[in-house]
């Protein structure tokens, strides 16, 4: 089947101007995402790119050839960037540039800038170099994407070995013959069209989408996060504790719930101002940072309240950790002796079973018995 060549490349250039500019929408709507506005510049110099290679037959034979390669290159370099900084590293100016430059370089020989077929798989090989730049960019962040990266990697690798099959077997096809589209070459050249329209549109979806998911995890992070200590709140509590309860119950292990009310925090603000009381905060979620690292879920559930379940626990074991945390705490040096304390209660599952709002209302009696008797103190299940 001949396909036209010339609605092609005029598809094409629609093809990519849109996509820019539905990228460069979805970048102002989400305006950190930087990725987007490279990509959204890559697309564009695409559009303009192809536009300026075509324009052949015209007595200006610099432009497509010089200055449309150029632009291309650019936009192959854009390309990288937008991966490059996604995966967090801040583009590479030299190498963005490196590509238009060693073409610019090359068009000084007379025998380069004669040969389609040299040109051609120059062309590619420097797209190839942009491709394996971008599939090392996933590469090497792999581990700390954290999102589905894959789909975005295989498009980048089947772009990159089509150019690498190009830079070998393609002589080149004039343009004014590819427009007349009655050249064997006609084939490979509406090949390397539809492969770019192809590209053009993978990439800018698996980005958007993986952009997307970047920002959705980010949000669900924030919600479960404590603002002022950087722990876990009350909702990563709940759900994180009770996907604990379910996992300690189906290993028959015991699980228990310290729960912890930093003593007199009303007084400590009047008397040091809410500064200071923010400091407590923030160096008793260390604290508890510090001694329970790995061994379950902690979180500030209200302002000075905090709560630990602590899996494959008993209560005698929760009694020594919560007394390790209450000792750690008033030996704090950010206040003078005796004004930092905390009371906590502690039960467990042997007697009270998985059930966290049951735990949580016996754990609060604990405490409050713990208060009850002087506060600075740990008091057990009371069941
Ligand atoms: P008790 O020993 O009985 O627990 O007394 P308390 O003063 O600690 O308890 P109360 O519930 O009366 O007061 C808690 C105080 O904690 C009141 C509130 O101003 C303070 N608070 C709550 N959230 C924050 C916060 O984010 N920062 C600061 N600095 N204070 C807070
Ligand atoms: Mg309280
Ligand atoms: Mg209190």
């Amino acid at each position: 089947m001949a396909l036209h060549i010339p609605t092609l490349l005029v598809v094409s250039v629609f093809i990519f101007f849109l996509m820019s500019l539905l990228t460069f929408h979805a970048w102002l709507r989400e305006t950190r995402e930087r990725p987007l506005a490279y990509l959204g510049a890559m697309m564009l110099l695409a559009a303009v790119g192809m536009v300026l290679v075509s324009l052949r037959g015209m007595g200006m034979d610099y432009v497509p050839k010089i200055l449309g390669n150029v632009v291309l290159l650019l936009s192959a370099a854009l390309n990288w960037t937008a991966m490059r900084v996604f995966a967090g590293r801040s583009p590479h100016v030299p190498g963005m540039l490196a590509g238009a430059g060693i073409w610019l370089a090359l068009c000084l020989l007379p025998a380069f800038y004669q040969s389609m077929t040299v040109r051609v798989s120059a062309y590619s090989l420097l797209t190839v170099g942009y491709g394996l730049l971008t599939l090392l960019e996933f590469w090497r962040s792999r581990r700390q994407l954290e999102v589905a990266y894959m789909p975005a990697l295989l498009l980048t690798l089947l772009h990159t070995t089509y150019y690498s099959v190009r830079a070998v077997i393609d002589q080149g096809l004039a343009m004014d013959q590819a427009l007349k589209g009655d050249n064997t070459g006609a084939m490979l050249f509406s090949l390397m069209l539809f492969e770019s329209m192809l590209y053009v549109i993978g990439i800018a979806y698996v980005t958007l989408s993986m952009v997307k998911e970047r920002v959705e995890r980010r949000f669900k992070e924030a919600a479960f996060c404590d603002a002022l200590t950087g722990i876990g709140n009350r909702r990563a509590f709940m759900v994180n504790g009770e996907r604990l309860l379910i996992e300690c119950q189906r290993h028959a292990v015991p699980i228990a719930l310290l729960l912890c009310d930093l003593d007199h925090f009303k007084r400590l603000n009047d008397a040091f101002g809410h500064h200071t009381g923010d400091q407590a905060l923030i160096a008793f979620s260390q604290v508890l940072s510090e001694n329970l690292r790995g061994k379950g879920v902690f979180a500030r559930i209200g302002g000075e309240e905090f709560a630990c379940l602590l899996a494959s626990t008993d209560e005698q074991a929760a009694l020594l950790v919560a007394e390790r945390i209450r000792q750690a705490f008033a030996r704090l040096p950010l206040l003078e002796p005796g004004l930092l304390s905390v009371s906590i209660g502690v039960v467990s599952s042997e007697s009270l079973g998985y059930d966290l709002p049951r735990l949580l209302s016996l754990a609060d009696q604990a405490l409050y018995s713990a208060k009850d008797q002087g506060r600075n103190r740990v008091t057990g299940s009371l069941a």
